[in-house]
């Protein structure tokens, strides 16, 4: 299983942000869609989420074709660059709420929130406010909430983008470990070679709408598809 993007073109009046992308991002593993800035990166999350629909071409997540599915169908978990968190809600409530939502039994919401608390580290929190944590434990809680419906899919864009260097490093490792533990297919966008190099099982490298080449971090160092991949990674420091 998989999620099989084929062939999906998105324009955004004239300007083609994706070209004709196909690709296969295999079940359980941690890819990462990596390239510059403007390359298309994010519309092509989008289009997997489902908050922005293809012109042309088709999604299935998992086996299921859902290019005309609306988001809260496709049974995906987001967490993106600044997560709207619910100031006035404990950690707790934040990470309870999709469960809440959707009228799940009390208990089960109470087991479901403490396991997930657990999971990243955060039950001593619980009752804290977001604004009572660090960045990265406030990214950490946004994970968590992500994870609470069980999301088939889990899709992140840039989240660490807005940490400093040491939390994002930490951060890394975290998302990492965290991924070994659940399985959850991970897809995530980000425009910093090492961070993608460090953490994914599988790269897609995008540039102006196209995917220059998929491979793990190993094949795009010893067979780069190209110059630009090339250059690109040759950008690491
Ligand atoms: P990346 O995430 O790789 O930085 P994006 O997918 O955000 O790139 O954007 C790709 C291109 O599409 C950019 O040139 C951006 O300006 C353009 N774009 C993205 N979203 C929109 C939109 N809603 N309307 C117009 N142009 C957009
Ligand atoms: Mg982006």
């Amino acid at each position: 299983m998989s999620i099989d993007v084929t062939g999906v073109t998105k324009r955004f009046g004239d300007f083609v942000a994706l070209d004709d992308v196909t690709v296969t991002l295999p079940t359980g593993q941690l890819t990462a869609l990596l390239g510059p800035s403007g390359g298309g990166k994010s519309t092509l999350l989008r289009v997997i989420a489902g908050l922005e629909s293809a012109d042309s071409g088709t999604i299935s997540i998992e086996g299921r074709e859902a290019t005309h599915l609306p988001p809260q169908k496709r049974n995906v978990g987001f967490v993106f660059q600044h997560y709207a968190v619910f100031k006035h809600m404990t950690v707790a409530k934040n990470v309870a709420f999709g469960l809440e939502i959707r009228k799940r039994p009390k208990p089960d919401v109470q087991r479901r929130v403490e396991e997930l608390l657990e999971l990243v580290h955060l039950s001593q929190f619980s009752h804290r406010l977001p604004s009572q944590l660090s960045g990265g434990q406030r990214q950490r809680m946004a994970l968590a909430r992500a994870l609470a419906v069980e999301p088939t899919v889990l899709l992140l864009d840039e989240p660490f983008g807005a940490l400093d260097a040491k939390v994002r490093k930490e951060l890394r490792d975290w998302l990492r470990r965290l991924h070994d533990e659940v399985h959850v297919t991970t897809v995530f966008v980000t425009h910093d070679q090492e961070e993608a190099l460090e953490v994914a099982d599988e790269i897609v490298v995008i540039n102006e709408g196209r995917v220059e080449q998929v491979g793990t971090p190993d094949q795009l160092y010893d067979e780069p598809a190209n110059d630009f991949v090339m250059g690109f990674l040759g950008e690491v420091t």
